[in-house]
């Protein structure tokens, strides 16, 4: 009997999958047989986390909503920390362009390098995965779809699978006493769609991450009157303008006014949790659930994508992350490596080993720098496997650890420099005015660098 042709089914089309299709799609390009891939995306376009969707529960399928972007989101890092290896800066926008973009701009960079590799053919969209199980009798992965387009439930079999399905998108929601009394709207950042909502109101932001520093900074931007955050291990500690405050953790709520662990209390017209998300892989049997938690390192991964219980299960995008799309493609390329047998697995001891040695080397970092380091060797060690271009992750990381210092120097300024690209030595150019001042995040006012006053025609992407 010959063998059937050997099957990978990837799960979702965001950034992730998109590295893990581009992957075998570069091979097929130079002549090699591929597998069969086909990769199951529960929204009706690609790009993941970068389609902003101002909807905020479910979706017209009944699916839950993915996306946690904003509107005027700009990245909050440089664009020459994320550059493709193999798809530039220079390559897509023919021109220097400023450091930081806006939204639709990096999704235009994401989506272009697959729209004209001709990958849109491998994705099923508007199919929402509802269970994968491996089944070791037949060493055979069934995975059960929900495809809404025809209303039918489906089965088939594959021989691998990649979850590249995200982890910004189930939020971790804390208690606090007296909440259920509050008055004023209490939302997670998952649910943020529109700074302007919170125009002239006192904002209480508990977190101390990334989100809360985005959103508070952003709600500022656009006219709230105060933002206060409340941390729980360590304040973000800029130097921040007035209308800013930080306060440790809030311990109660008592109808308007938040009390806060030093005794102080404040009231709020707003409380918003910033308070980050949760591993949900409530489509995947035990036998091929990732259980760890969230983590630089998440434990039970060898190289940080092959689950070391059941390696033909892989894991694409689900660090915690200084570096992403880069990042993304080396493990993908990695991951195809392994599949097409260019690269062999050592045995589960020797992988459990190795895992153990990458996350003793994590609990000895603690400052930002360290972790970046971290993550770069991490990528290098990968990195050097394949024949992903290089993309000098070091130098990246020199990037990335120069942005925490502008945050420092200047949190409602660091937007306003430009950086080189570490490929190509291209240096960005500068925004026309500080970006403070910009109140248009659409594709055509920034590729112009003509920007309008924010109005619901600034939120077009440009294929809308
Ligand atoms: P995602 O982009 O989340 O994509 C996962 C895909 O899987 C989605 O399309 C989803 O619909 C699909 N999916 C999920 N479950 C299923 C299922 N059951 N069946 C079928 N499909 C499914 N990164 C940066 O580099 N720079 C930034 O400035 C930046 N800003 C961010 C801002 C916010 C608010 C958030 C939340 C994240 C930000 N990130 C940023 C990180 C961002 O998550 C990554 O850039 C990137 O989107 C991760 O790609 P991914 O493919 O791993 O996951
Ligand atoms: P995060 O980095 O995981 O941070 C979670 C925050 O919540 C931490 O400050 C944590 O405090 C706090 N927290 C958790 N549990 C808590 C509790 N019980 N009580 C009080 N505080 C609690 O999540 P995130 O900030 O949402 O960031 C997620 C991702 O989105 C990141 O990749 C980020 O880069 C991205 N993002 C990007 C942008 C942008 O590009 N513009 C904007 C927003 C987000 P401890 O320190 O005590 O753990
Ligand atoms: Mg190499």
């Amino acid at each position: 009997m010959s063998k059937h042709q050997t099957r990978i089914a990837i799960l979702g089309a965001g950034p992730s999958g998109l590295a893990q299709l581009r992957a075998f799609q570069t091979l097929r390009d130079k002549g090699q047989e591929i597998p069969e891939v086909v990769c199951f995306e529960k929204q009706e376009d690609w790009g993941g986390m970068w389609r902003y969707s101002w909807e905020t529960c479910t979706d017209n399928n009944g699916e839950p909503i993915h996306g946690s972007m904003y509107r005027f989101l700009w990245i909050n890092a440089p664009k020459e920390a994320l550059e493709f290896g193999d798809y530039t800066f220079d390559e897509h926008f023919k021109e220097p362009i400023p450091s930081y973009v806006p939204r639709a701009v990096l999704k235009d960079y994401i989506t272009s390098r697959v729209e004209k590799n001709n990958i849109r053919q491998y994705i099923r969209f508007n199919h929402a995965v509802r269970w994968v199980e491996y089944h070791e009798d037949r060493d055979i992965f069934t995975v059960c779809v929900m495809d809404h387009n025809t209303d039918q439930l489906i089965t088939e079999e594959f021989d691998y699978v990649v979850c590249a399905t995200g982890h910004f998108s189930t939020p971790n929601l804390p208690e606090v006493e007296g909440l259920s009394e509050f008055p004023g709207r209490i939302l997670h950042s998952h649910e943020f769609r529109d700074a302007r909502e919170f125009k002239d109101q006192d904002i209480l932001i508990i977190g101390s991450s990334y989100s809360a520093e985005d959103i508070g900074t952003q709600c500022f931007k656009y006219g709230a009157k105060s933002i206060t955050f409340s941390y729980r291990s360590s304040p973000i500690g800029h130097d921040w303008p007035k209308g800013f405050d930080e306060r440790p953790l809030v311990t109660k709520v008592v109808g308007t006014t938040a009390h806060f662990k030093d005794g102080t209390t404040k009231e709020f017209d707003t409380i918003m949790f910033c308070t980050g998300f949760k591993f949900n892989f409530s489509f995947l049997h035990d036998n091929v659930r990732l259980k760890a938690k969230s983590s630089i390192y998440p434990a039970d991964l060898y190289k940080g994508i092959f689950l070391i219980d059941n390696p033909k299960m892989m894991y694409v995008g689900m660090q915690d992350q200084y570096y992403t799309f880069n990042m993304f493609d080396t493990q993908a390329w990695y991951a195809r490596d392994v599949i097409m047998g260019k690269i062999k697995l050592p045995s589960p001891n020797e992988m459990t080993e190795d895992s153990k040695k990458w996350m003793e080397k994590l609990a000895k970092c603690s400052t930002d720098e360290e972790y970046i380091d971290y993550q770069a060797s991490y990528i290098q060690d990968i990195l050097q496997a394949t024949d992903y271009p290089d993309f000098n992750v070091y130098e990246q990381g020199l990037i990335l650890k120069s942005w925490q210092g502008d945050k420092q120097e200047d949190i409602m300024g660091f937007r306003n420099k430009s950086y080189s690209s570490t490929i190509t030595g291209t240096l960005a150019s500068c925004l026309p005015k500080p970006w403070i001042e910009i109140m248009d995040d659409s594709y055509r006012g920034f590729m112009k660098q003509e920007f309008v006053p924010a109005t619901e025609d600034a939120l077009e992407d440009k294929s809308a």
